[in-house]
């Protein structure tokens, strides 16, 4: 893959739930090192193009590459072999970030964290143990090591969740509302965990409602609406002078 392809395109994008349609010809190309922030009304298919991204949700037609995988898909026509180890290859390149956590609640947070890299990676558990710290440190919850999500905060939770998705060395990680479920006042310690990421170079797709984080951090924020990409700027002008009435008034309800 060359220095200046995108680490994410999709072309033509089209996917509906029965008869709803909930992403209607998207179209996006973000680049290495990119932070790009999703905006837009509940509904507007924000979660669905980021579940299609890395396959969670299949979409009926279009093409999506990640990180030099992917596939076309044609409407009706079922995954090739083919296409089902580009899809392996793409989700190993990348991570997913979700609202609920989705850590395993029986494993400590360390073992949450190494989990994947002993039993997907197959890492000397000694070797996985070491780097797992090293991450929970990173995120700054060294001495959470060996509670269990049930003793942890929301906000620690999400960052445990963080620290697992890094263990896998991403090249792009996927944030789907990563502080809904946060009582305000935990938000900030993920939010600037983020940050943190982005400051690094981390090639950052972030679904929220975080519109100081989108001003602040993104390089770049697009505005989904009906199952489109309505606006697709940076922050400077989407926030300050080229947003639509539309987007204003969405913009004034946060
Ligand atoms: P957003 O993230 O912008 O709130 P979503 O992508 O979650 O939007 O949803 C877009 C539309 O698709 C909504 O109308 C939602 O009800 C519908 N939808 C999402 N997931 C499913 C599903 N698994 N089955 C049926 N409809 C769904």
């Amino acid at each position: 893959m060359s220095q200046d392809s995108p680490k994410v395109a999709v072309t033509s994008l089209v996917k509906s739930f029965d008869k709803l349609p909930v992403l209607r010809d998207v179209n996006l190309e973000v680049y290495a090192g990119e932070v790009v922030v999703i905006l837009g009304p509940s509904g507007s298919g924000k979660t669905t193009l980021l579940r299609s991204l890395n396959f969670l949700e299949q979409p009926d037609s279009g093409t999506i590459r990640v990180c030099g995988h992917g596939i076309s898909i044609a409407r009706g026509q079922p995954l090739s072999r083919e296409d089902k180890q580009q899809i392996t290859q793409l989700r190993q390149k990348t991570a997913m970030v979700f609202q609920a956590f989705n850590l395993f609640p029986h494993k400590t947070a360390l073992e949450n964290v190494t989990e994947g890299l002993i039993s997907v990676r197959k890492m000397e558990k000694s070797q996985a143990i070491a780097r797992g710290r090293a991450l929970l440190k990173q995120v700054g919850l060294a001495e959470k090591a060996d509670s269990y999500p049930a003793k942890l905060s929301g906000g620690q939770k999400q960052r445990v969740a963080i620290a697992r998705g890094l263990a896998m060395e991403p090249e792009v990680i996927f944030f789907d509302e990563p502080t809904s479920a946060l009582d305000p006042e935990l938000r900030d310690e993920v939010l600037s965990v983020m940050r943190q990421l982005a400051g690094a170079g981390m090639t950052m797709i972030v679904v929220t409602h975080e519109l100081r984080f989108a001003r602040e951090v993104a390089d770049r924020v697009i505005f989904m609406e009906g199952g489109a990409i309505v606006a697709n700027e940076k922050p400077a002008v989407f926030f300050d002078d080229g947003a639509s009435p539309r987007i204003k008034q969405f913009l004034n309800r946060y």
